[in-house]
């Protein structure tokens, strides 16, 4: 793996973090004859952040190609942050990407299904205002995320799991949605309790917390991008859907319904669902609703999707959704086992379904 060494500090000190910088408002700078925000190179990141020499960690700062807008990252940078973090793996004993806010959900629910058997931190952070302005969010989130990631009970990480800090909350990455654009508060986790509260202390709650794996760690990098998502809205016309229906190269498909997972009864609308279902598509039940779960029993709009054997995604987030799914169809050949794993937690990813 190519990559660029931006800082080191290996004092011998007992524990060790690795930070991987990809880019992202965190660590932009304005430019102030174009009128905008552009990625700054991080060799100078000490000059911002000069506690990085008095943390009780060894530390490592390292980057891959150029720094990007995260609305630019890819199923490729994905493979490359898990390759580098199976490289290091031994020589750390956790990693923070610092990554941007905007699909950084996306990024933290896709490493998660890529890494089999995760026994140390992999925190994701990033910033609402760059770490070159005098008032920012960067620094204290970077800080903190780093103090997550050399956390140790017994000489054991304490939070094995990728996860999302940011603002004073520690998130299970592939539960965690960003929400905001223009306040610190960027991310929630809708359906699921906050792994850690920050303020004074650092308020772990354990019994929310994955359990360290007993198995060795691996990798799997390969994704499926052969999936399209339509949307559900008053007015959805029946040409137009069926044009949706028929991108080439679809295997599933994720319908974004209403509320517990409704959608129309029109017969054209349901017949189509079907008749792509005989063919071997798989159909994905997410909720347009942020918070709350897909429930196909509840009405007759949700009970004739189950009924034609569409897969309700339960509480998942719509970033978590798009992860699984790549994952899945890239490791699963048939239709039912693809279908089995939807609706089951693998990674802690939802809820169980009741
Ligand atoms: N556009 C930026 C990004 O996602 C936003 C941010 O980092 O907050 O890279």
């Amino acid at each position: 793996m190519n990559f660029k060494t931006h800082y080191s500090s290996n004092k011998g000190r007992e524990s060790s973090v690795l930070i991987i910088y990809t880019g992202g408002t965190f660590g932009m700078a304005y430019n102030y004859e174009k009128k905008f925000l552009e990625p700054l190179s991080f060799d100078k990141i000490t000059e911002y952040i000069p506690e990085l020499a008095k943390f009780d960690s060894n530390i490592e700062i390292i980057s891959f190609g150029l720094p990007i807008d995260s609305s630019h990252i890819s199923p490729n940078d994905w493979k490359q942050l898990a390759w580098i973090i199976k490289e290091k793996y031994d020589l750390f004993d956790g990693f923070v990407i610092i990554h941007g806010t905007d699909t950084m959900a996306y990024t933290a629910s896709a490493l998660s299904f890529m890494f089999e058997n995760l026994n140390k931190p992999v925190i994701l952070t990033g910033a609402q205002l760059p770490i070159g302005y005098l008032r920012n969010d960067a620094r204290e989130n970077l800080i903190t995320a780093i103090e997550i990631a050399s956390k140790k009970n017994n000489g054991q990480a304490l939070v094995p799991e990728v996860c999302i800090f940011f603002n004073n909350k520690l998130l299970r990455g592939n539960r965690a949605t960003k929400v905001e654009s223009t306040n610190f508060d960027a991310f929630m986790s809708p359906n699921y309790p906050e792994l850690a509260e920050v303020g004074i202390h650092i308020k772990y709650n354990p019994s929310f917390i994955r359990q360290k794996p007993n198995a060795p760690f691996e990798i799997q990098t390969e994704l499926s991008t052969h999936f399209s998502i339509i949307k559900i809205y008053p007015g959805l016309g029946k040409e137009l859907f069926q044009h949706l229906l028929d991108a080439p190269k679809t295997k599933a498909i994720i319908l974004e319904t209403y509320g517990s997972g409704n959608a129309p009864l029109h017969k054209w609308f349901l017949e189509a669902i079907e008749k792509k279902i005989f063919k071997g598509i798989v159909f994905l039940n997410i909720s347009q609703c942020l918070m709350g779960k897909v429930n196909q029993n509840r009405y007759e709009t949700g009970k004739q999707l189950e009924n034609m054997g569409v897969v309700s995604g339960g509480d998942m987030t719509m970033p978590c959704a798009i992860a699984k799914l790549m994952y899945i169809l890239q490791n699963t050949k048939e239709n039912n086992l693809i279908s089995m794993k939807l609706c089951t937690s693998l990674r802690g990813e939802m809820s169980e379904m009741k």
